[in-house]
């Protein structure tokens, strides 16, 4: 799901090189037409699912001779995850749109290769009681979350006393307050070791992506908050540590390439040759290690908070942040314009707690309404 993104493009290198292990039954996109009908061509897939529906005939006309099915809209993406053919579910769609269809496959048992962390920042409650209660499991591919799913292999859940989670720090790391008022959207979407997606981009910059991570650690490694710390290494070599009982620490290395992590959760618990340049230490200068300026870096602590208050928060939370990454995008808003409307949406969160995607996604509705009506004055 979500096969013309960064994550999605980037999954397809991995399965084209891995053709007797890896197979392609379902593709998605959003409005990505042309894009999504090259990969149909070259994967072949069973089916393709394009998200704008305004785009059917045109994918279909592409694909008449191919045989390949193809769908269209949000409720098609449910369907085609619970089907018989699809293994293993890539859920690499962008923020809260993702949830639904990630749930669906978590609900019919499927395994969920997991980079959209929104889904268990907006109902990580919901989605793990899915995975447990359907025999389902969810393999991170968020680098810092693989990272830490590998250095928990063959250990006691019961003897880890600390997840650390490694930021870059983004493109503004050491800029103080001051400097930050004025940084542009250019400016936030030059990170300095991955490409991604524009969202997760500026979630980097602002170092909202890193208190989104946090939720996800928590979720997938059910571990208490204050048991998950965030420590900035900016050559992003080291993707994450957790420290055991005995004092020991184990941490995950390599080169900053998604492809890696893709990898891995696709084809755990194997590990075959990735073809990727290798990690050589003497190659970096140093390694370094610092704490995070959570006074420059507003969001980290804002989003630690919302999960802390648990309920209807972390979902304000995601939708105040989606709107207001975008609103950042369109140049509307300034760099600190992200943390007051996420801060404003979260002082008038609702009292209750969601229990079902559902409620989750009205919960979400409600709070990009509020946000976009006091926009649109
Ligand atoms: P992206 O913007 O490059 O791609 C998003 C994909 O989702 C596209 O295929 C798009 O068509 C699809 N999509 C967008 N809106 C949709 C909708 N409403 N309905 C259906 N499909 C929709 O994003 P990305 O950088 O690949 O990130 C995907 C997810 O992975 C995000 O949750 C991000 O936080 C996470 N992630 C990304 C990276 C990375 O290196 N890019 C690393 C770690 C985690
Ligand atoms: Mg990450």
């Amino acid at each position: 799901m979500g096969s013309t993104g960064s994550i999605g493009t980037q999954a397809l290198d991995v399965i084209a090189r891995l053709p007797d292990f890896l197979q392609v039954e379902v593709l998605t996109a959003h409005s990505q037409a042309d894009l999504l009908i090259q990969q149909a061509k070259k994967f072949q897939p069973n089916m393709v699912v394009i998200g704008d529906e305004s785009r059917y005939e045109y994918v279909k006309e592409a694909l008449w001779n191919d045989d390949v099915k193809v769908f269209a809209g949000a409720r098609a993406l449910d369907d085609v995850v619970r089907m018989d053919c699809v293994d293993i579910v890539l859920a690499a769609i962008v923020g809260v749109a993702g949830l639904s269809p990630a749930y669906r496959a978590l609900e019919s048992g499927k395994c969920v290769a997991l980079a959209n962390k929104e889904t268990l920042v907006v109902a990580g409650e919901l989605m793990t009681r899915a995975a447990r209660e359907n025999g389902a499991s969810i393999i991170p591919v968020d680098s810092e979350h693989s990272a830490i799913f590998q250095s928990l292999v063959g250990e006691a859940h019961a003897a880890v006393t600390r997840l650390i989670l490694t930021a870059s720090g983004g493109p503004f790391r050491g800029l103080s307050r001051e400097q930050l008022q004025t940084v542009t959207r250019a400016e936030a979407l030059r990170h300095p070791n991955w490409s991604m997606g524009h969202k997760v981009t500026i979630d980097s910059a602002t170092m909202m992506n890193k208190g989104l991570e946090v939720m996800e650690a928590q979720w997938l490694f059910s571990m208490p908050l204050e048991k998950i710390s965030v420590l900035v290494h900016p050559q992003s070599i080291v993707h994450s540590l957790v420290e055991f009982e005995d004092g020991s620490v184990k941490a995950q290395l390599g080169m900053p390439d998604m492809r890696l992590p893709i990898q891995y959760a696709l084809t755990y618990p194997a590990r075959l040759d990735s073809g990727l340049p290798r990690l050589d230490l003497t190659q970096q200068s140093q390694l370094t290690f610092e704490k995070p300026d959570t006074e420059a870096f507003p969001c980290l602590p804002l989003a630690i908070e919302a999960a802390r208050q648990g309920g209807a928060h972390p979902c304000v939370l995601n939708a105040a942040n989606e709107v207001a990454v975008g609103l950042f995008l369109q140049d509307r808003i300034g760099f600190y314009d992200i943390p007051r409307i996420v801060e404003t949406a979260l002082a008038h969160a609702p009292a209750c707690k969601p229990a079902s995607v559902a409620e989750h996604l009205d919960i979400d509705r409600q709070t990009r309404q509020s946000i976009i009506q006091s926009y649109s004055k």
